[in-house]
Protein backbone atom coordinates (compact mmCIF):
# COMPACT_ATOMS: atom_id res chain seq x y z
CA UNK A 1 0.00 0.00 0.00
CA UNK A 2 1.17 3.09 -0.63
CA UNK A 3 2.13 5.67 2.41
CA UNK A 4 -0.21 8.64 0.86
CA UNK A 5 -3.81 7.60 -0.45
CA UNK A 6 -4.83 8.49 -3.82
CA UNK A 7 -7.11 11.27 -3.81
CA UNK A 8 -9.63 9.32 -5.41
CA UNK A 9 -9.70 6.31 -3.42
CA UNK A 10 -12.39 5.77 -0.92
CA UNK A 11 -12.26 2.15 1.42
CA UNK A 12 -15.59 0.25 1.00
CA UNK A 13 -16.87 1.27 4.05
CA UNK A 14 -19.15 -1.90 4.40
CA UNK A 15 -15.17 -3.49 5.25
CA UNK A 16 -13.81 -1.01 7.54
CA UNK A 17 -13.37 -2.53 10.32
CA UNK A 18 -12.60 -6.43 8.99
CA UNK A 19 -9.65 -7.99 9.69
CA UNK A 20 -7.43 -10.00 7.50
CA UNK A 21 -6.25 -13.90 7.81
CA UNK A 22 -3.23 -14.21 9.47
CA UNK A 23 -1.40 -16.93 7.86
CA UNK A 24 1.47 -18.92 9.61
CA UNK A 25 4.59 -17.22 8.73
CA UNK A 26 6.08 -18.62 5.57
CA UNK A 27 9.81 -19.93 6.20
CA UNK A 28 11.71 -18.31 3.68
CA UNK A 29 10.33 -15.20 5.36
CA UNK A 30 11.71 -16.05 8.80
CA UNK A 31 14.92 -16.74 7.38
CA UNK A 32 15.54 -13.58 5.60
CA UNK A 33 14.39 -11.20 8.10
CA UNK A 34 16.25 -12.92 10.84
CA UNK A 35 19.08 -14.14 9.23
CA UNK A 36 18.61 -17.78 10.74
CA UNK A 37 19.69 -21.16 8.23
CA UNK A 38 17.46 -23.32 10.13
CA UNK A 39 13.74 -22.72 10.56
CA UNK A 40 10.70 -25.31 12.08
CA UNK A 41 7.25 -24.28 11.33
CA UNK A 42 4.82 -25.15 13.00
CA UNK A 43 2.48 -22.65 12.21
CA UNK A 44 -0.06 -23.87 9.93
CA UNK A 45 -0.88 -27.86 10.59
CA UNK A 46 0.55 -29.22 7.39
CA UNK A 47 1.89 -32.67 7.48
CA UNK A 48 5.31 -32.78 8.44
CA UNK A 49 6.41 -35.79 6.39
CA UNK A 50 5.39 -33.60 3.23
CA UNK A 51 3.61 -34.62 -0.02
CA UNK A 52 3.18 -38.49 -0.77
CA UNK A 53 6.06 -39.49 -3.49
CA UNK A 54 2.97 -40.44 -5.70
CA UNK A 55 1.08 -37.13 -5.84
CA UNK A 56 4.58 -35.23 -6.61
CA UNK A 57 4.83 -37.52 -9.46
CA UNK A 58 1.25 -36.96 -10.30
CA UNK A 59 1.21 -33.23 -10.20
CA UNK A 60 4.83 -33.29 -11.98
CA UNK A 61 3.01 -35.11 -15.39
CA UNK A 62 0.33 -32.79 -15.24
CA UNK A 63 2.28 -29.54 -15.35
CA UNK A 64 3.02 -30.37 -18.89
CA UNK A 65 -0.88 -30.14 -19.90
CA UNK A 66 -1.38 -26.61 -18.32
CA UNK A 67 -2.10 -24.63 -21.28
CA UNK A 68 -5.13 -26.67 -20.79
CA UNK A 69 -8.09 -25.33 -18.89
CA UNK A 70 -8.57 -27.74 -15.78
CA UNK A 71 -11.75 -29.87 -16.10
CA UNK A 72 -14.04 -27.62 -14.66
CA UNK A 73 -16.09 -30.79 -12.90
CA UNK A 74 -12.46 -32.32 -11.44
CA UNK A 75 -14.71 -35.48 -12.90
CA UNK A 76 -11.48 -37.83 -12.20
CA UNK A 77 -10.74 -36.64 -8.73
CA UNK A 78 -14.54 -36.56 -7.70
CA UNK A 79 -14.57 -40.17 -8.89
CA UNK A 80 -11.48 -40.91 -6.98
CA UNK A 81 -13.78 -39.66 -4.07
CA UNK A 82 -16.76 -41.24 -4.75
CA UNK A 83 -15.20 -44.70 -4.43
CA UNK A 84 -13.05 -43.49 -1.45
CA UNK A 85 -16.56 -42.18 0.50
CA UNK A 86 -18.75 -44.29 -0.86
CA UNK A 87 -20.44 -41.41 -1.58
CA UNK A 88 -22.37 -40.54 -5.50
CA UNK A 89 -20.07 -38.15 -7.88
CA UNK A 90 -23.60 -36.11 -7.66
CA UNK A 91 -22.94 -35.29 -4.04
CA UNK A 92 -19.38 -33.72 -4.41
CA UNK A 93 -18.04 -31.03 -5.38
CA UNK A 94 -13.88 -29.97 -5.63
CA UNK A 95 -12.56 -26.51 -4.41
CA UNK A 96 -10.15 -24.28 -4.18
CA UNK A 97 -9.17 -25.32 -0.87
CA UNK A 98 -12.08 -26.39 1.06
CA UNK A 99 -12.19 -22.73 2.48
CA UNK A 100 -13.28 -21.47 -0.92
CA UNK A 101 -16.30 -23.65 -0.71
CA UNK A 102 -17.14 -22.39 2.79
CA UNK A 103 -16.61 -18.89 0.74
CA UNK A 104 -19.33 -20.19 -1.76
CA UNK A 105 -21.26 -21.32 1.00
CA UNK A 106 -21.71 -18.09 2.28
CA UNK A 107 -22.48 -16.23 -0.83
CA UNK A 108 -24.85 -18.82 -2.06
CA UNK A 109 -27.04 -19.56 1.32
CA UNK A 110 -27.50 -15.81 2.99
CA UNK A 111 -28.72 -12.88 1.33
CA UNK A 112 -29.78 -9.34 3.26
CA UNK A 113 -30.67 -9.65 6.32
CA UNK A 114 -29.81 -13.08 7.19
CA UNK A 115 -27.09 -14.74 9.58
CA UNK A 116 -24.98 -16.99 10.29
CA UNK A 117 -24.16 -18.82 13.65
CA UNK A 118 -20.76 -19.55 15.09
CA UNK A 119 -18.82 -19.93 18.35
CA UNK A 120 -16.83 -17.88 20.17
CA UNK A 121 -13.38 -19.44 19.28
CA UNK A 122 -13.96 -21.21 15.81
CA UNK A 123 -12.21 -21.44 12.99
CA UNK A 124 -11.80 -17.48 12.40
CA UNK A 125 -12.30 -18.00 8.55
CA UNK A 126 -16.62 -18.38 9.49
CA UNK A 127 -16.71 -15.43 11.09
CA UNK A 128 -13.96 -13.33 8.34
CA UNK A 129 -16.30 -14.90 5.37
CA UNK A 130 -19.45 -14.08 6.78
CA UNK A 131 -18.36 -10.51 7.75
CA UNK A 132 -16.42 -9.66 4.65
CA UNK A 133 -20.34 -11.14 2.70
CA UNK A 134 -21.63 -8.41 5.15
CA UNK A 135 -24.12 -10.33 7.17
CA UNK A 136 -24.29 -10.72 10.99
CA UNK A 137 -22.79 -13.63 12.52
CA UNK A 138 -24.51 -14.43 16.16
CA UNK A 139 -21.97 -15.72 18.08
CA UNK A 140 -22.30 -18.20 20.97
CA UNK A 141 -19.89 -18.54 23.73
CA UNK A 142 -18.17 -21.75 23.85
CA UNK A 143 -18.30 -24.51 26.79
CA UNK A 144 -15.36 -25.54 28.19
CA UNK A 145 -13.12 -24.38 25.00
CA UNK A 146 -15.72 -26.58 23.00
CA UNK A 147 -18.79 -25.53 20.54
CA UNK A 148 -21.46 -25.17 22.62
CA UNK A 149 -24.24 -27.16 20.36
CA UNK A 150 -27.19 -26.68 22.36
CA UNK A 151 -26.38 -23.08 23.16
CA UNK A 152 -26.24 -22.44 19.32
CA UNK A 153 -29.10 -24.63 18.43
CA UNK A 154 -31.26 -21.78 20.77
CA UNK A 155 -29.15 -18.77 18.64
CA UNK A 156 -30.65 -19.62 15.87
CA UNK A 157 -33.45 -16.91 14.76
CA UNK A 158 -35.95 -16.34 11.94
CA UNK A 159 -32.62 -15.34 9.76
CA UNK A 160 -30.52 -17.92 9.95
CA UNK A 161 -29.45 -19.76 7.16
CA UNK A 162 -26.08 -20.82 8.09
CA UNK A 163 -24.85 -22.50 11.26
CA UNK A 164 -20.61 -23.68 11.04
CA UNK A 165 -18.97 -25.74 13.48
CA UNK A 166 -15.35 -27.33 12.46
CA UNK A 167 -15.26 -30.78 14.27
CA UNK A 168 -12.76 -31.01 15.53
CA UNK A 169 -12.61 -27.39 16.20
CA UNK A 170 -9.11 -25.28 14.92
CA UNK A 171 -7.47 -23.83 16.92
CA UNK A 172 -8.96 -25.57 19.96
CA UNK A 173 -8.41 -28.65 18.79
CA UNK A 174 -11.71 -30.15 20.51
CA UNK A 175 -14.99 -31.99 19.37
CA UNK A 176 -17.78 -32.59 19.14
CA UNK A 177 -19.68 -35.62 20.15
CA UNK A 178 -22.18 -37.96 17.38
CA UNK A 179 -25.45 -37.38 19.87
CA UNK A 180 -24.69 -33.46 20.05
CA UNK A 181 -24.45 -33.28 16.69
CA UNK A 182 -27.42 -35.31 15.25
CA UNK A 183 -29.18 -33.01 18.27
CA UNK A 184 -28.15 -29.88 16.73
CA UNK A 185 -29.09 -31.22 13.42
CA UNK A 186 -32.70 -32.32 14.28
CA UNK A 187 -33.21 -28.50 15.95
CA UNK A 188 -32.07 -26.91 12.11
CA UNK A 189 -35.53 -25.08 11.29
CA UNK A 190 -36.29 -25.77 7.46
CA UNK A 191 -34.21 -23.29 4.93
CA UNK A 192 -31.23 -23.63 7.54
CA UNK A 193 -28.13 -25.53 6.89
CA UNK A 194 -25.29 -27.06 9.26
CA UNK A 195 -21.60 -26.38 7.56
CA UNK A 196 -19.63 -29.21 9.18
CA UNK A 197 -15.65 -28.35 8.57
CA UNK A 198 -14.24 -31.82 8.67
CA UNK A 199 -10.68 -30.61 7.86
CA UNK A 200 -9.11 -32.89 10.26
CA UNK A 201 -11.43 -35.96 9.50
CA UNK A 202 -7.99 -38.02 8.94
CA UNK A 203 -6.34 -37.41 12.34
CA UNK A 204 -9.35 -38.57 14.17
CA UNK A 205 -9.35 -41.68 16.11
CA UNK A 206 -12.17 -41.32 18.64
CA UNK A 207 -15.24 -43.91 18.86
CA UNK A 208 -17.84 -41.03 19.28
CA UNK A 209 -16.85 -38.77 16.75
CA UNK A 210 -19.52 -38.26 14.24
CA UNK A 211 -18.45 -38.79 10.50
CA UNK A 212 -20.51 -35.76 8.59
CA UNK A 213 -21.15 -37.42 5.74
CA UNK A 214 -23.31 -40.25 7.61
CA UNK A 215 -25.47 -37.49 8.03
CA UNK A 216 -25.33 -36.14 4.21
CA UNK A 217 -26.27 -40.20 3.56
CA UNK A 218 -29.10 -40.30 5.30
CA UNK A 219 -30.30 -37.35 3.97
CA UNK A 220 -29.91 -34.09 6.74
CA UNK A 221 -29.43 -30.82 5.98
CA UNK A 222 -25.48 -30.63 5.73
CA UNK A 223 -22.83 -29.96 3.80
CA UNK A 224 -19.52 -31.35 5.21
CA UNK A 225 -15.98 -29.57 3.76
CA UNK A 226 -13.03 -31.67 4.14
CA UNK A 227 -9.11 -30.77 2.72
CA UNK A 228 -6.20 -32.30 0.92
CA UNK A 229 -3.94 -29.41 2.45
CA UNK A 230 -3.54 -31.48 6.10
CA UNK A 231 -2.96 -35.50 6.14
CA UNK A 232 -2.57 -35.44 2.59
CA UNK A 233 0.16 -32.55 2.58
CA UNK A 234 -1.26 -30.61 -0.21
CA UNK A 235 -2.10 -27.24 1.28
CA UNK A 236 0.40 -25.71 -1.26
CA UNK A 237 -1.65 -26.53 -4.55
CA UNK A 238 -5.75 -25.87 -2.87
CA UNK A 239 -7.35 -28.89 -2.86
CA UNK A 240 -10.66 -29.35 -1.08
CA UNK A 241 -13.91 -30.41 -1.31
CA UNK A 242 -17.36 -30.48 -0.33
CA UNK A 243 -20.00 -33.10 -0.05
CA UNK A 244 -23.71 -32.48 0.42
CA UNK A 245 -26.72 -33.06 -1.66
CA UNK A 246 -26.79 -32.57 -5.47
CA UNK A 247 -29.48 -29.46 -4.77
CA UNK A 248 -27.49 -27.63 -2.30
CA UNK A 249 -23.99 -28.08 -4.75
CA UNK A 250 -26.23 -26.88 -7.32
CA UNK A 251 -26.77 -23.41 -5.42
CA UNK A 252 -22.67 -23.39 -4.86
CA UNK A 253 -22.02 -23.99 -8.67
CA UNK A 254 -24.14 -21.48 -10.42
CA UNK A 255 -22.08 -18.75 -8.40
CA UNK A 256 -18.31 -20.26 -8.49
CA UNK A 257 -15.29 -19.64 -10.65
CA UNK A 258 -16.13 -22.17 -13.16
CA UNK A 259 -11.71 -23.84 -12.52
CA UNK A 260 -12.38 -24.56 -9.14
CA UNK A 261 -9.24 -26.77 -8.99
CA UNK A 262 -6.45 -26.24 -11.30
CA UNK A 263 -5.00 -29.06 -13.44
CA UNK A 264 -1.85 -29.93 -11.04
CA UNK A 265 -3.93 -29.97 -7.90
CA UNK A 266 -6.63 -32.02 -9.39
CA UNK A 267 -4.19 -34.66 -10.40
CA UNK A 268 -1.65 -34.52 -7.21
CA UNK A 269 -4.68 -35.00 -5.03
CA UNK A 270 -6.28 -38.13 -6.79
CA UNK A 271 -2.99 -39.67 -6.63
CA UNK A 272 -2.60 -38.68 -2.77
CA UNK A 273 -6.05 -39.85 -1.77
CA UNK A 274 -4.47 -43.70 -3.73
CA UNK A 275 -1.30 -43.48 -1.09
CA UNK A 276 -3.13 -45.39 1.45
CA UNK A 277 0.47 -45.98 2.93
CA UNK A 278 1.54 -42.29 3.31
CA UNK A 279 -1.87 -41.27 4.70
CA UNK A 280 -1.39 -43.99 7.45
CA UNK A 281 2.75 -42.82 8.22
CA UNK A 282 0.90 -39.42 8.73
CA UNK A 283 -1.49 -40.53 11.04
CA UNK A 284 0.68 -42.90 12.90
CA UNK A 285 3.71 -40.34 13.52
CA UNK A 286 0.64 -37.86 14.68
CA UNK A 287 -0.77 -40.51 17.20
CA UNK A 288 2.64 -41.12 18.23
CA UNK A 289 3.72 -37.45 19.06
CA UNK A 290 1.05 -35.52 19.72
CA UNK A 291 1.07 -37.71 23.27
CA UNK A 292 4.36 -36.83 23.60
CA UNK A 293 3.77 -33.14 23.28
CA UNK A 294 0.98 -33.06 25.40
CA UNK A 295 3.09 -33.94 27.90
CA UNK A 296 5.62 -32.04 28.09
CA UNK A 297 3.97 -29.11 27.90
CA UNK A 298 2.07 -30.66 31.11
CA UNK A 299 5.10 -31.25 32.75
CA UNK A 300 5.84 -28.18 32.43
CA UNK A 301 3.06 -26.72 33.96
CA UNK A 302 1.02 -25.89 31.12
CA UNK A 303 -3.15 -26.12 30.66
CA UNK A 304 -3.09 -27.75 27.16
CA UNK A 305 -6.50 -28.31 25.01
CA UNK A 306 -7.30 -31.85 24.92
CA UNK A 307 -7.10 -32.39 20.89
CA UNK A 308 -8.11 -34.66 17.88
CA UNK A 309 -6.37 -32.56 15.27
CA UNK A 310 -2.30 -32.45 14.24
CA UNK A 311 -1.74 -29.88 16.81
CA UNK A 312 -1.92 -28.60 20.43
CA UNK A 313 -3.21 -25.62 22.27
CA UNK A 314 -1.91 -24.76 25.17
CA UNK A 315 -2.06 -21.44 27.51
CA UNK A 316 1.62 -19.79 28.19
CA UNK A 317 -0.12 -17.72 31.06
CA UNK A 318 1.40 -14.80 30.00
CA UNK A 319 1.62 -12.82 26.56
CA UNK A 320 1.24 -15.67 23.80
CA UNK A 321 2.35 -13.18 21.07
CA UNK A 322 5.24 -12.22 22.68
CA UNK A 323 6.24 -15.85 23.03
CA UNK A 324 5.78 -16.57 19.82
CA UNK A 325 7.87 -13.65 19.13
CA UNK A 326 11.00 -15.19 21.33
CA UNK A 327 9.97 -18.58 19.74
CA UNK A 328 10.55 -16.96 16.31
CA UNK A 329 14.17 -15.49 17.11
CA UNK A 330 14.86 -18.84 17.70
CA UNK A 331 13.66 -19.78 14.41
CA UNK A 332 10.68 -21.88 15.49
CA UNK A 333 7.05 -21.00 14.02
CA UNK A 334 3.90 -20.97 15.85
CA UNK A 335 0.59 -19.61 15.78
CA UNK A 336 0.01 -16.71 18.61
CA UNK A 337 -4.22 -16.87 19.19
CA UNK A 338 -4.84 -13.04 19.97
CA UNK A 339 -6.81 -13.56 16.44
CA UNK A 340 -9.15 -15.82 18.13
CA UNK A 341 -9.66 -13.52 21.41
CA UNK A 342 -6.96 -16.42 22.94
CA UNK A 343 -4.44 -13.85 24.13
CA UNK A 344 -2.22 -15.94 26.40
CA UNK A 345 -2.50 -19.44 24.24
CA UNK A 346 -0.41 -20.82 21.73
CA UNK A 347 -1.04 -23.11 18.80
CA UNK A 348 1.69 -25.34 17.65
CA UNK A 349 1.21 -28.25 14.73
CA UNK A 350 2.67 -32.00 15.45
CA UNK A 351 5.93 -31.71 13.64
CA UNK A 352 8.41 -34.28 13.29
CA UNK A 353 10.21 -35.67 16.44
CA UNK A 354 13.28 -33.65 15.60
CA UNK A 355 10.71 -30.57 15.01
CA UNK A 356 9.18 -31.28 18.52
CA UNK A 357 12.27 -31.56 20.06
CA UNK A 358 13.30 -28.07 18.97
CA UNK A 359 10.21 -26.50 19.54
CA UNK A 360 10.26 -27.58 23.18
CA UNK A 361 14.07 -26.59 23.51
CA UNK A 362 12.82 -23.20 22.09
CA UNK A 363 10.06 -22.82 24.35
CA UNK A 364 12.13 -23.92 27.39
CA UNK A 365 14.85 -21.22 26.90
CA UNK A 366 11.80 -18.66 26.53
CA UNK A 367 9.83 -19.38 29.27
CA UNK A 368 12.46 -21.07 31.59
CA UNK A 369 10.14 -20.59 34.59
CA UNK A 370 8.15 -22.92 33.45
CA UNK A 371 10.46 -25.61 33.30
CA UNK A 372 9.75 -29.10 35.48
N1 LIG B 1 -10.81 -25.69 7.97
C1 LIG B 1 -10.15 -25.70 9.13
C2 LIG B 1 -10.89 -25.96 10.40
C3 LIG B 1 -8.78 -25.47 9.14
O1 LIG B 1 -8.11 -25.46 10.30
C4 LIG B 1 -8.09 -25.24 7.95
C5 LIG B 1 -6.61 -25.00 7.92
N2 LIG B 1 -6.20 -23.83 8.49
C6 LIG B 1 -8.83 -25.22 6.77
C7 LIG B 1 -10.18 -25.46 6.80
C8 LIG B 1 -8.12 -24.86 5.50
O2 LIG B 1 -8.45 -25.69 4.50
P1 LIG B 1 -7.98 -25.47 2.99
O3 LIG B 1 -6.51 -25.42 2.96
O4 LIG B 1 -8.56 -26.69 2.37
O5 LIG B 1 -8.62 -24.23 2.46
Amino acid sequence: MSATKPAWFVFPPHLTGLDRFEAGKPIGEVQRELGLTHVVKLASNENPLGPSPRAVEAGRAALAEVNRYPDPQATELRAALSAHLGMPASHIVAGNGSVEIVDLIARAFLGPGDNAVISEHAFVRFRQIVAAHNHGVRHVPMRDWTHDLAAMARAIDGATRLVFIANPNNPTGTWNRRAEVEALVAALPPGCLLVLDEAYFEYTDEPDYPNGIDLVRRGAPVIVTRTFSKVYGLGGLRAGYAVAAPEVLEALLVIREAFGTNVVAQAAARAALGDVDHVRRSVAMNAAEKPRLVRALADRGFRVLPSLANFVTFDTGTGGREVFRRLLARGVIVRPLDPYAMGSWLRVSVGTPEENDAFLVALDAVLPGKRP
